[in-house]
């Protein structure tokens, strides 16, 4: 019995899926502070014009350009595996397949959209791009992706893990990219801040505030922001993993999966994988497809559908997203890496629409699900990743309750080698399970009464 597929480089996909197309109902646009639509003008100081497209486009089908295939090629095609070991273990009927995106040289899927990023602003003149990053995933990404193509790249890493995670530091500058701790000295934004609290730990919200002003304050017009999540042209890019998947899963001899499953911190490797099999569903195939959280940040399961900014700092327009408030601080007592205050308005637009079926999950049985995997599979997941294996776990035990062969596809985001850190604490006992309190998400959330609310979705 064959445990993993692998695809030829020409086998691979020529064309990204853009689940905008097929959507029962139309996007919503994106607001303005005035809460009127804002066009792609004025966000062209953010984001080059070619990527703003792709962010608007209604086309269901969008080529993939030729150079960017070649540096996807670095690494993909990447391997579906059959989890058998994992299934003997769960003594379960079901069939369990994973997407193995921890090839990359990132070890994510994060470095997908990161060569398309980086490839679109160079097309358009640009030569060094700002982004932040939190844990240093997706700023080591970007550094892979700018050093292909000879650009400067520039990240603002949340001070303490740039004090606590020497190691992803280490990856973006062995690419040659800039790494410096936020709040730094060189924005302004950083300045009042340092000013203010010269001993703050830094958040995302501050680090992206200091990467788009760096952008938009360039004389020469030569820099530009990029965002590793959320946006519609970052799902667009991600979904190679699901059409990929498509092609293996045919060739283990499989019509369709019955579940599909991602863990979903801005939505993105949850959307690579699942949106093309949401084609289908739309068109009529029985899939249940589950997005799935930490009980620490249920943005998804308890969250109310609403307009809000995308950072503290209120830069990002605002999006139609299931929101914990642009101010809320997920609670430090967990470990993961999925605790973004928003989600992708893709992926929330699907779950208003009826088509996704998200679940929240406490971080022990993660790390437990995470122990079982390796000690089965092998591979050491990324924390954000042990939260897809604890549903697909989950699944696969109530398929054997049902007696029922289930075929379930999960998407392993990433590796956990450089994670190491939150597998000792959970050694250690130091984890502990946690819900948001009610009141806390009525406290954070009260801050979109502000704001204007997206059409909710008849029927659903
Ligand atoms: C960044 C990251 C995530 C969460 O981001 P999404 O945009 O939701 O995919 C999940 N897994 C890994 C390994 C990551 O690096």
């Amino acid at each position: 019995m064959s445990v993993k597929i692998y695809l030829q480089e020409d086998e691979m996909p020529r064309q990204w899926y853009n689940l905008a197309a097929d959507l029962p109902h139309p996007p919503q646009p994106p607001l303005g502070p005035d809460g009127n639509p804002i066009g792609p003008d004025q966000l062209a100081a953010v984001f080059p014009m070619n990527l703003i497209e792709q962010e608007v486009s209604p086309q269901r089908w969008i080529d993939i350009p030729e150079k960017v295939l070649e540096l996807l090629a670095r690494w993909r095609p990447t391997p579906l595996h059959r989890a058998v070991f994992l299934e003997k273990a769960l003594g379960t009927p079901a069939k369990i397949y994973y997407k193995n995106e921890s090839v990359s040289p990132a070890g994510s899927h994060k470095p997908n959209t990161a060569v398309a990023q980086a490839y679109y602003n160079k097309e358009f003149g640009i030569k060094k791009l700002t982004t932040e990053t939190g844990a240093g995933q997706w700023g080591s990404a970007l550094a892979f992706a700018t050093s292909l193509l000879g650009m400067e790249c520039k990240v603002y890493m949340v001070r303490i893990s740039f004090d606590q995670k020497p190691f992803r530091k280490l990856l973006m500058q062995t690419w040659g990219a800039t790494c410096i701790p936020s709040p730094s000295d060189q924005t302004q934004a950083g300045r009042d801040i340092l000013a203010k609290t010269p001993d703050t730990p830094g958040s995302l919200g501050i680090a992206i505030s200091e990467a788009i002003e760096e952008a938009v304050s360039d004389p020469k017009g030569e820099t530009r922001y990029s965002l590793g999540s959320v946006l519609n042209h970052v799902m667009l890019h991600q979904t190679i993993i699901g059409l990929e998947t498509k092609k293996q899963l045919a060739k283990f001899g499989e019509k369709k999966p019955d579940i599909v499953i991602g863990c979903a911190g801005g939505g993105s490797n949850f959307a690579g994988l699942s949106f093309p099999f949401l084609a289908d569903k739309i068109a009529g195939d029985d899939i249940t497809v589950i997005p799935v959280e930490p009980t620490s940040c249920p943005t998804m399961t308890r969250a109310p559908y609403a307009y809000d900014h995308g950072d503290v700092a209120r830069m990002t327009p605002l999006l139609p997203m299931h929101s914990l408030g642009h101010e809320f601080i997920p609670p430090p007592i967990h470990a993961g890496g999925l605790r973004y205050h928003g989600m992708s308005p893709l992926v929330s637009q699907a779950i208003m629409e009826g088509l996704l079926e998200p679940r929240a999950v406490h971080q022990l049985e993660c790390y437990e699900a995470a122990l079982l995997f390796a000690r089965t599979e092998g591979l050491v997941v990324a924390p954000e990743t042990s939260h897809a294996i604890a549903v697909a776990i989950q699944e696969a035990k109530k398929a054997k309750e049902e007696g029922k062969e289930k075929v379930i596809v999960f998407n392993l985001s990433g590796h956990g080698l450089m994670d190491l850190a939150g597998y000792d604490a959970y050694f250690q006992g130091k984890l502990q399970d946690y819900s948001l309190p009610e009141e806390d998400l009525v406290a954070s959330t009260r801050i979109l009464d502000n704001y204007p609310k997206p059409k909710v979705f008849a029927g659903v």
